[in-house]
């Protein structure tokens, strides 16, 4: 009987334990609480704009080894952004940035274009809007070589999916901890596996996503504020992606500092809007960018971790339960999060 896998989480970390796994006998079951793929990586569709209001781009690192991999997935509708990424400061100076040349590849249909060929290139069965709360293992099934696979998960509904071989949680930390708290398996290392994932911290970052009429031509891409001190800490300009701004209308990306971020979680679309348009039309020095004429929101509580989780993650691998994600690597990047994904599924591949 071929091994069963369950891969909890359809972001790109998910895709890459997927992709590890196509072309051999295993069976994939991809189980994902959201309507679409892709997590983090996220794009939305509005008014006729199409804009990536969680990661912007996918920048393969200094080795450009990643634009290969991109490829591989198809090169239709990928472009590299042509325009760089600038700087500024607590002040809102605004100076040419340091970038080296790393290319920083997007898709015209939106950047969760990635996660969705590896997915369609994979065998592997996709499960949206299913929100896995707790897994269950069941010690005897193990045991027994005719039997199927030890563990199940349960999803919000109280529906169980079992038989699995080998599960991999991919959500993001402090997810994949609650999701080990409320687990049935009275075993040290789910203890070990929840406690590195619990010593994750994250950046909290809310993007307010800021519409306008008119265009002005810049000479950046976006722009950044290193140290986060500037209430703007990132500010990208959509329509330098070909097919996601109309000509003549320009749609800014503003993903807010993490004091401020926290300080407006709550904050109702409008009311954080208006105070983000202030502070961009301050940096910008343009009063016009105070009155967009649609909004929109994100706030991402988990969105980038500030440490990898240490290899105790691995501890229950021999028991068929396996980690993958930014936050194992400790980098909020796509491309570290596929790979670590791949990583895991070569790893859980070799084992079986
Ligand atoms: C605002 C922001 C800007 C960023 N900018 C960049 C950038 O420009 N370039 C870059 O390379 N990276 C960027 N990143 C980081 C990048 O998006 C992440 O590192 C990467 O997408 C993480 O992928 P992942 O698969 O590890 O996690 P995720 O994308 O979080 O995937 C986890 C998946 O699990 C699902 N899930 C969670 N709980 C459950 C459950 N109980 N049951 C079922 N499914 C569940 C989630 O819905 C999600 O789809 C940015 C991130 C944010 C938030």
């Amino acid at each position: 009987m071929s091994e069963r896998v369950a891969v909890v989480g359809a972001g790109v970390a998910g895709c890459g334990v997927a992709d590890a796994l196509a072309g051999t006998d295993r069976e994939v079951v991809v189980v994902e609480k959201a309507r679409g793929v892709s997590g983090r990586a996220a794009t939305r569709r509005k008014h006729g704009c199409r804009y990536d209001h969680g990661a912007n781009y996918v920048k393969p690192g200094e080795d450009d080894e990643f634009t290969g991999v991109l490829e591989s997935f198809g090169v239709e509708g990928l472009h590299d952004v042509a325009e760089p990424v600038w700087v500024h400061d607590a002040d809102g100076d605004i100076q040419p940035g340091r970038e080296r040349d790393a290319r920083k590849w997007t898709y015209e249909a939106g950047i969760t274009q990635f996660a969705k060929r590896v997915l369609d290139a994979s065998d592997a069965t996709v499960e949206l809007e299913t929100e896995i709360e707790s897994l269950e293992r069941d010690d005897a099934a193990s045991d027994d070589a005719t039997a199927t696979g030890p563990w199940s998960l349960v999803d919000a509904d109280g529906e169980r999916y079992a038989g699995f071989d080998r599960v991999v949680l991919t959500p993001p930390a402090p997810q994949t901890a609650a999701l080990l708290a409320a687990t049935a398996w009275d075993d040290d290392r789910r203890d070990a596996v929840r406690a590195a994932a619990d010593g994750v911290a994250y950046r909290t970052v809310r993007t307010l996503v800021l519409h306008y009429d008119f265009r002005v031509d810049r000479p950046w891409y976006a722009l950044v504020d290193p140290e986060q001190t500037h209430p703007v800490g990132w500010l990208a300009r959509e329509e330098c992606k070909p097919g996601h701004v109309p000509d003549g209308e320009s749609l800014l990306i503003a993903q807010m500092s993490p004091a401020w971020s926290v300080a407006h979680d709550d904050d109702p679309t409008e009311t954080a809007a208006s105070a983000a348009a202030d502070r961009v039309a301050d940096l910008l020095a343009d009063d016009r960018y105070r009155d967009p004429n649609w909004v929109d929101s994100q706030g991402w509580r988990y969105a980038l971790p500030e440490n990898a989780a240490g290899d105790a993650v691995r501890a229950a691998e021999a028991a068929g339960l396996y980690c993958a994600g930014d936050w194992v690597v400790g980098d909020g990047r796509v491309h570290r999060a596929f790979e670590n994904g791949r990583t895991v599924g070569r790893r859980l591949r070799e084992r079986g």
